[in-house]
């Protein structure tokens, strides 16, 4: 016997589901945009009002994508084409964070969210009642400083910022939770895995195979600048090895804040004959590039691929500089307000070749996200999120010395017997990146399915840290300590597996790219700047968005469906024998 929902139920036809998502589309589109202006308001102009208006807008969009989540299982049993079961699975695993259907509990949640971003984005660490530092201020002295004292405060400085953020973070998981049972997954952690066009539990075991391509490399490299630095650092005040030689390397010794990537510290670990490897920082400030230029340059190479210019309204919106007087979330970021071409960028650009590729990284985002505005709202987005991270990425391997001669910022292409410095020099700030991009997520998802208490977070973060990374702590940490919340994307619950899959995929991509430009040089010294032929190659992967399985728009550039490491051996080969041959009398490992 039927019950009447059953018959109810059996009754919706596929007409339904489209107009199901019809209205789906038309309520989203309605709200979208102002969240989208609250939230830019917010992070370029940090206070007490802004952040009302925002986190009232994340609740309503996020509320609402949650109804609709919960009310496309209807059409679980109704049979309907390929798309629209497409649009409907979509919906179910949009959100990062799932809010729950009771009001008082999204709300509490949207605070939380908006609380933490505040904590984040005008966290500071006071020397002394005068003396207050902000994360790029102390960033760029970590990046030039050898003194391990300052390194160290420094370091233990911007920790105490998330200190606070370790119950809210464990209230946030909690009411996070409660939302993605609403959506039928067992909790956050599967929500997030089950993003991929595969079962959510091959996802990781995915994410193992490539990582075991690139991991002998990986701890080659950390073994060479393990020796490098200790070496460089020699004895502390108590004769002891300040980096010893069969440990993790001490976090705070590698250039930079979080450890994630090594370029600055390459003048430590450099090899011992003259390399000439050019200096973009040298060449911007002798030129006298602003934030502006820097960022018109990094345009012409998409104009020069055949994209069409970004639209005045960028210039006009976007946010180059770090304001004076107030608090903005500095943390480099690209939008689409109206899911159109409302294209911005957020940066405070710092006048260096660094900033320089992260430029062209927010701008492949931009270019990505006018790709795909005809789609349906649904669909206008990452094949998987690592395709969106890696699209600005891949224009930046083409920031070749041929290229830098191009455009007239050095004089002289630097011969092949100097590619060990450069490629060195992309392999610390890329592959040293790998383990980290891979475990910031190891630890979410262990967080997120309740595997760990909050009294546990952070040794399971210096776990994982590690185990993957090979560096460790230089203090101890108390448990009241929260450091993965000195990090943006976990208090911003962006999702990071993204950064791991990037920085897989733009070997790829470049690869793919320099076949289809007839690069006949090296893979690392290939730039597709001018090819016309690369860039619609390109956009056709790009104008896909999400309206189909990651797999097809991967088909779609590189003529096969898989994710794969291999590429990343062929581009840095030469460097792979010499790292080798440096290692020869070390032992490795930690
Ligand atoms: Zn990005």
């Amino acid at each position: 016997m039927q019950t009447k929902s059953n018959s109810s139920l059996q009754t919706l036809t596929q007409e339904d589901a489209k107009g199901f998502l019809q209205k789906v589309e038309n309520d989203i589109t309605k709200l979208s945009t102002p969240a989208a202006h609250a939230a830019w308001a917010y992070a370029t102009h940090i206070n007490y009002d802004t952040a009302k208006v925002n986190t009232y807008f994340t609740e309503q969009i996020s509320v609402l994508y949650a109804k609709y989540a919960v009310e496309a299982a209807k059409f679980n049993d109704v049979q309907v084409d390929a798309d629209t079961r497409r649009q409907l699975d979509l919906l179910k695993s949009n959100p990062e964070i799932a809010f729950p259907a009771d009001p008082a509990k999204a709300e509490r949640l949207a605070t939380i969210g908006s609380d933490m971003m505040g904590i984040y984005g005008s966290g500071e660490y006071c020397r002394d009642n005068d003396t207050c530092l902000s994360l790029v201020q102390m960033s760029a002295e970590m990046a030039t400083s050898r003194n391990p004292d300052l390194l160290l405060e420094y370091w233990e400085g911007w920790r105490q910022v998330s200190v606070p953020m370790r119950d809210m973070y464990a209230e946030m998981v909690s009411l996070a939770n409660e939302g993605a049972e609403q959506l039928g997954f067992d909790n956050t952690s599967e929500l997030w895995r089950a993003k991929y066009d595969m079962p959510a539990d091959d996802f990781p075991k995915e994410l193992d195979r490539i990582w075991g391509q690139v991991k002998p490399f990986y701890e080659s490299l950390q073994c060479h600048v393990r020796a490098e630095l200790s070496e460089y650092y020699g004895k502390d005040y108590d004769g002891n090895d300040i980096v010893p030689l069969d440990k993790p390397i001490p976090a705070h010794l590698l250039g930079n804040m979080w450890a994630q990537s090594w370029g600055n510290i390459y003048d430590i670990v450099k090899p011992e004959q003259e390399m000439n490897v050019p200096n973009v920082t040298s060449a911007l400030q002798n030129q006298a590039y602003d934030e502006i230029q820097m960022t018109k340059q990094a345009e012409a190479f998409f104009s020069s691929l055949g994209f069409e210019p970004l639209p005045d309204t960028f210039w006009e919106r976007s946010m180059f500089q770090k304001p004076e007087g107030r608090d903005v979330q500095c943390h480099a970021s690209a939008w689409n307000l109206d899911d159109v071409d409302d294209l911005r960028i957020k940066m405070c650009i710092q006048i260096t070749g660094e900033e320089f590729n992260v430029i062209h990284h927010e701008l492949g985002h931009n270019y990505y996200q006018r790709a795909y505005n005809q789609l349906p709202m649904l669909y206008r987005g990452s094949a998987n999120s690592g395709f969106h991270e890696a699209i600005g990425d891949t224009i930046a391997l083409s920031i070749t010395p041929t290229y830098l001669q191009q455009i007239g910022l050095i004089d002289e292409i630097p011969d092949a017997s100097n590619d060990i410095g450069m490629l060195l020099k992309v392999a610390l700030d890329k592959i040293a990146f790998l383990p980290w991009g891979l475990m910031v997520d190891q630890w979410r998802w262990k967080v997120m399915s309740g595997e760990v208490t909050p009294e546990q977070y952070n040794e399971l973060w210096w776990e994982l840290r590690e185990k993957y990374q090979g560096v460790a702590a230089p203090i101890a940490r108390g448990n009241d300590a929260f450091d993965p919340g000195a990090k943006y994307h976990v208090p911003a619950n962006v999702s990071y597996t993204r950064y791991f899959l990037a920085h897989i995929l733009q070997f790829q991509f470049h690869k793919a790219l320099c076949d289809i430009a007839q690069s006949e040089e090296a893979l690392h010294r290939c730039s597709i700047y001018g090819s016309e032929a690369a860039g619609s190659a390109l956009n056709n992967m790009l104008e896909m968005g999400k309206s189909q399985p990651w797999q097809e728009a991967m088909t779609t550039l590189t003529g096969q469906p898989d994710m794969d490491a291999s590429t990343i051996a062929d581009y840095f080969a030469p460097l792979k024998t010499w790292l080798d041959e440096q290692n020869a009398e070390r032992q490795c490992g930690w």
